[in-house]
């Protein structure tokens, strides 16, 4: 069954940014305030963040033990209608592995997502089957491996669709005011009773 994006479906025409992916698995309205009302306001988490990625920007490629790494890779997916960027790629005899650094110490579940995107586009690119691939950690200086598994496939796939849905209804949903809150970096944290951003 072929479950990319469906070309007479709802915001067919739209491109959604990997990152997306991470931001509304964490909380739908993140996604909204940063990609539909382009909302974004910096703070320690989202600096830390930056310059997390901004040491693998600036790292140079390499090959070590014959295998490329690529850094900063722009990756695409006409299938799913996908666009963004990884920060490494290696290159292995078996398939290309994506390799995203985080700031923090949460790894696994959204990260997952946004990794599984990512093998979804280098396997269209390359036409390699991508079965695994890793998020860094720098708080505990590790790689965390993910395995590209089918329930992690569909449920990148069912997260895609409604990034897609969300952004081509325009929808702002209700601030959350929960535990994730106060270290989400996009909205405000709610004061108790808010309700708000
Ligand atoms: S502050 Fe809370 S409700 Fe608002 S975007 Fe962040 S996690 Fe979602």
């Amino acid at each position: 069954m072929d479950t990319g994006r469906d070309p007479a479906g709802e915001g067919a025409e739209i491109d959604i940014p990997i990152s997306a992916l991470e931001h509304f698995s964490y909380c739908p309205r993140q996604c909204a305030l940063i990609h539909v009302e382009q909302t974004f306001q910096e703070n320690v988490f989202t600096v830390r963040g930056q310059i997390a990625h901004r040491r693998v920007d600036h790292a140079a490629d390499t090959v070590a033990r014959g295998i490329a790494h690529v850094r900063s890779l722009e990756l695409w997916s006409e299938r799913y209608g996908l666009r963004g960027k990884a920060d490494l790629v290696e290159f292995r005899p078996e398939g290309p592995y994506p390799v995203e650094y985080k700031s923090g110490p949460a790894v696994g579940g959204h990260a997952d997502i946004q990794l599984c995107a990512q093998a979804l586009c280098l396997e269209e690119m390359f036409g390699q089957p991508v079965a695994a691939g890793a998020a860094f950690s720098h708080a505990d200086r590790r790689r965390h491996p993910v395995r590209f598994t089918s329930e992690l496939r569909a449920a990148t796939e069912s997260v895609i669709e409604a990034v897609r849905g969300q952004i081509a209804r325009q929808e702002l949903p209700p601030a959350a005011d929960d535990a994730r809150c106060p270290t989400c970096g996009v909205g405000q944290h709610p004061l108790p009773g808010a309700g708000e951003d």
